[in-house]
């Protein structure tokens, strides 16, 4: 396993004492993105797409600490854009650390090795590098050449200091099984501290439409994927039941707010790929989103969704309520044969809305009346 000890064992404990309590919608891990703008312009990137005075819009660290105050998740992923354009970024992940937080900083690592300095390794940060697969795979999905040895340097560069350094692979249609597993096989070399995997979620701004795997698709290349890896000792550091979710043998309702977001327009609904609406406070997202308009088979832009922002914390809860299928599955490793688990019909889901015009606008006018994206919800 990828996730640490102490990591385990106090959002272990935190899983516990929510359930005890009777709470049946808790964050796991919040999603803080404290700008959109970025250095890198993806294919298959639907977070970017905005008007430069919405790009320019930063979270303070006030804002932030705010953030993780307010919603009380033990795990805190700073994500984007890319964090490391943030010039306060240190400043804000030395301050959720002592919050007590453990923190991902997600990046596409182009700038991280000149900012190394600036951060301090913590037995609670990880860098989480964005590497979607060997040289050829990762520079094309992120379209252009040199960035996987730029972030492969910069790794190398930040375990040589003792940082903890994790990655996060993105797979789209196409992706060959045995290439994925000989590039788990080559970033295990590196001593990386974990790999977090997932299908791409199917943005509707993402500028490549054509390369999104439908459910599935997914699953079988999981299956492959995985059935290459039995006695590798590849590190993930998602839960057992939710890589066995992957290779098709769990049938989970998402949770999206088991990873809520928090950015430059405030609370995000209902989840970290899906902007619907905006709440002013996390208290106002958990009470007043309609969660049962969203997730597989509810809503039309949810129906291939996979990725661990919807199904990482159902796979938690999961564990928690069915332990000794956890450990069976971790001990087993994900299931590659046989029957998968039945899909959730998409017959009843209401279409997709399209909000995103009117929202950019309401953005653009409020930024024009001097008001804070983040003031007015909707
Ligand atoms: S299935 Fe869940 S995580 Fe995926 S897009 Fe829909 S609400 Fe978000």
């Amino acid at each position: 396993m990828g996730v640490p000890l102490n990591q385990m064992v106090r959002v272990g404990a935190y899983v516990v004492r929510q359930h005890l309590a009777g709470r049946r919608r808790y964050p796991l891990v919040l999603m803080l993105e404290p700008l959109f703008r970025c250095n890198l312009a993806c294919a298959g990137c639907g977070k970017i797409d905005y008007p430069a005075a919405i790009l320019n819009q930063r979270l303070s660290p006030e804002e932030c600490f705010a953030a993780v105050e307010e919603c009380g998740a033990p795990v805190v992923a700073i994500a984007g854009g890319e964090p490391l354009l943030h010039k306060e970024l240190p400043e804000i992940a030395e301050g959720i650390l002592a919050r007590g937080k453990f923190v991902y900083l997600c990046t596409n690592a182009l700038l991280m090795e000149k900012r190394l300095d600036r951060f301090r390794p913590h037995k609670n940060f990880a860098f989480d590098v964005h590497l979607d697969g060997d040289q050829e795979m990762h520079d094309r999905s992120v379209c252009q050449e040199g960035v996987y040895e730029r972030a492969v340097a910069a790794i190398k560069a930040a375990k040589a200091k003792g940082f903890r350094v994790c990655i996060n692979t993105t797979l789209f249609d196409g992706a060959d099984p045995a290439r994925v597993a000989d590039f788990l096989d080559e970033v295990k070399k590196i001593g990386l501290d974990g790999v977090m995997i997932s299908p791409g979620y199917a943005y509707e701004r993402a500028p490549d439409q054509q390369h999104f795997l439908n459910r599935r698709k997914a699953k079988e290349l999981f299956r492959e994927i995985f059935r290459r890896g039995r006695g590798k000792g590849w590190k993930f550091n998602q839960s057992a039941l939710f890589l066995d979710f992957l290779a098709g043998n769990q049938r989970y309702r998402c949770t999206p707010w088991g990873k809520p977001t928090r950015n430059v327009f405030g609370w995000q609904r209902p989840c970290y790929l899906l902007g619907e609406g905006y709440a002013r406070t996390f208290r106002e997202l958990m009470e007043t989103t309609d969660w049962d308009r969203y997730g597989t088979g509810n809503y039309e832009k949810c129906a291939d969704c996979m990725v661990h922002s919807g199904y990482e914390a159902t796979a938690v809860s999961d564990a928690v309520a069915h332990p000794l299928k956890a450990l069976r599955v971790a001990l087993r490793g994900p299931r590659t044969e046989g029957e998968m688990a039945e899909e959730i019909p998409l017959e009843n889901q209401r279409p997709a809305e399209r909000v995103f015009s009117r929202h950019v606008e309401q953005a653009m006018a409020r930024l024009a009346a001097g008001k804070k994206l983040a003031d007015a919800a909707d």
